[in-house]
């Protein structure tokens, strides 16, 4: 992309903040749901992009998650986009062409959704990203994973993530992790793509979505015997617009989530980096575009959106929302996503020993 992307690198931006007009206590349960504090009309540095940005291509999914935080239900501009091929492939460009943060060599695109593998492009667009430098990531619902398709994207795929939120297809129903009629993977369709993607020398992770329906499940045997690298389990959020209508059904203590990591330490001494990330770490830490290719972010507990990067270049639309650099790190969200293959063993046991002691 264009150094006109950076051109307004050295100002400082005012923010104007929307202030939504449905109060957040209707979204929260506790200190769990707890949004953090907005900074409105709060005057931010020239934020740097971080080194992993989440690309959500579309909305389109076919599952029914009820705890989905990217339906776009809230804006109904956003059914049914996906922009053209060649707009996606300048997105891409401008995530790659942003200044890193100090010290980091690499910057990792994951590609979400909705489910990304609708996206027709998603295999050139990876090769894109590849081409541009980006370490690549896609997650998914793996209903398509198919072993042609891992084939396809596996010279240009870094990491495959996979959610899994349950192996028991009674649960997976209960989350609304199926098809459109009532089919959810086995865990035996689980294991082989995740099996057929360690082949192709993909590293692999799993996401897990921790709520009520599943939260008193043990997944230890599964997880632990599934040889991916990393396995991120997170507390259910509320977002307001997207999920807050099923949070009655889905919403767990912090204290209930602990007892879930706790259940799965057994994982952790399989040489498998855990990640767990209560609500109070997951906002506002990460970076991600939506399918209209602005950022957003979830940091007020709904979703607030930037200009289109490709109108406003991409440094000036990430200005506008908000991002928590501390708590990006503080959840593990720097790590050493490079290179293929076996990750090295790198202090699991001590990231899942500080949490439970956090
Ligand atoms: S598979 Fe992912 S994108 Fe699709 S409904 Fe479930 S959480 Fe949402």
């Amino acid at each position: 992309m264009t150094s006109s992307l950076h051109s307004t690198s050295s100002r400082l931006s005012v923010l104007p903040r929307p202030i939504n007009s449905r109060s957040l206590e209707s979204i929260t349960r506790g200190n769990e749901f707890a949004a953090k504090p907005r900074p409105y009309g709060a005057v931010m540095q020239t934020p740097t992009l971080p080194e992993a940005v989440n690309y959500h291509l579309n909305k389109n999914c076919n599952f029914r998650c009820k705890g989905c935080y990217a339906t776009f239900d809230e804006d109904p501009s956003v059914r049914g986009v996906m922009l053209p091929q060649k707009q996606m492939f300048s997105i891409v460009e401008a995530i790659a062409a942003a200044p890193l943060p100090p010290g980091k060599m690499a910057r990792k695109l994951t590609f979400a959704g909705g489910e990304p593998t609708l996206c027709p492009w998603l295999p050139d667009l990876i090769a894109h990203a590849k081409a541009c430098g980006l370490v690549t990531m896609v997650v998914t619902n793996g209903s398509r994973c198919t072993l042609d398709y891992l084939r396809r994207v596996a010279p240009v795929l870094d990491w495959l993530t996979v959610s899994i939120d349950s192996t028991d297809a009674e649960t997976n129903r209960a989350i609304g992790r199926h098809d459109a009629k009532g089919q959810p993977l086995s865990a035996e369709a689980y294991s082989q793509i995740l099996a057929e993607a360690a082949m192709l020398r993909l590293r692999t992770k799993i996401n897990t979505v921790v709520n009520r329906i599943n939260h008193r499940e043990d997944m230890s045997g599964f997880i632990a015997d599934s040889g991916i690298d990393r396995w991120k389990v997170l507390q259910v959020m509320a977002v307001e617009g997207q999920n807050d209508a099923h949070m009655d059904l889905l919403s767990v203590t912090r204290a209930e989530f602990d007892a879930y990591v706790a259940r799965h330490h057994r994982v952790a001494e399989a040489r498998i980096r855990v990640v767990p990330e209560p609500v109070a770490s997951i906002r506002g830490s990460y970076a991600m575009i939506d399918p209209h290719g602005r950022f957003f972010d979830s940091s007020a507990g709904y979703h607030t959106y930037s200009t289109p990067i490709l109108d406003s270049g991409v440094i000036p639309a990430f200005a506008q929302v908000s991002f928590d650099r501390m708590a990006f790190e503080q959840r593990g969200g720097s790590y050493d996503f490079t290179g293929r293959g076996t990750l090295e063993w790198s202090g699991d046991v001590q990231l899942f020993t500080t949490h439970l002691n956090a």
